[in-house]
């Protein structure tokens, strides 16, 4: 089963990814979390993308394009995988569609999260990040048990960069810009399926839902 999930930054698309995974036993492939891995750790595409990532501006297609090859050839995404953040712009759609012509493959669903942008700036503001596992938590509705501290995995929750008001606003014009376009594009190959996105537990059992017949 492959997918991809579309939506605002803020809509919950990490958050449901990983429920997602963990159901259909799937990996995730998120663009932002391999690139937030690579500035954490200081290599060279790391230090190429991190100013760009603070800004809110989307990386260059050419880094994407080679992080998308070498993952999705990997063995465990030979049954499918999730999308979250990618892609973000009609060149890399019509990337994955070539990619995905050249290996036999084709995507099962994209899924829109529908949310008003009120809504996920108050998300975005509020929202904190597990260091080790990337797992998010949010200061209004989804606190972690202790204080600063991934209940998962011990990890320390922090602040993206990019969750910044300032940024947060940058993002929103390139998502509207560069990302909203795809709706159309998917909606003509009939691959868009739209879903209200205020209660990301909700999100997530429509999904399945939907999925299940699969
Ligand atoms: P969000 O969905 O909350 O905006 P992401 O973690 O998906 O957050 O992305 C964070 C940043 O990483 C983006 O603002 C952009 O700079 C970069 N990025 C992630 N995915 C892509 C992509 N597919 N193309 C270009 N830039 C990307």
């Amino acid at each position: 089963m492959r997918l991809i999930l579309l939506g605002p930054p803020g809509g919950g698309k990490g958050t449901v990814a990983k429920d997602l995974g963990g159901e259909f036993n799937i990996p995730i492939i998120s663009t932002g979390v391999i690139l937030r891995e690579e500035s954490e750790r200081k290599t060279r595409l790391g230090k190429k993308v991190q100013n760009i990532m603070s800004k809110g501006k989307l990386v260059p297609d050419e880094y994407i394009i080679e992080i998308i090859k070498e993952r999705i050839k990997q063995e465990d995404c030979k049954n499918g995988y999730i999308f979250d953040g990618f892609p973000r712009n009609i060149e890399q759609a019509e990337f994955l569609e070539e990619l995905n012509k050249e290996l036999g493959e084709y995507i099962d669903y994209v899924f829109y999260f529908e949310i008003s942008f009120a809504r996920v700036i108050e998300r975005l503001i509020n929202r904190r990040v597990c260091k080790k596992c990337s797992t998010n938590y949010n200061l209004l509705f989804s606190l972690p048990k202790k204080d600063n501290t991934c209940d998962l995995c011990g990890g320390e929750l922090y602040q993206r960069e990019d969750d910044k008001e300032e940024t947060i606003k940058n993002r929103f014009k390139v998502f509207t810009e560069q990302t909203l376009p795809l709706k159309k594009y998917y909606k003509e190959k009939n691959l868009l399926t739209e879903v209200n996105a205020d209660i990301g537990r909700n999100t997530f059992l429509k999904i399945k839902n939907i999925l299940g017949g699969l």
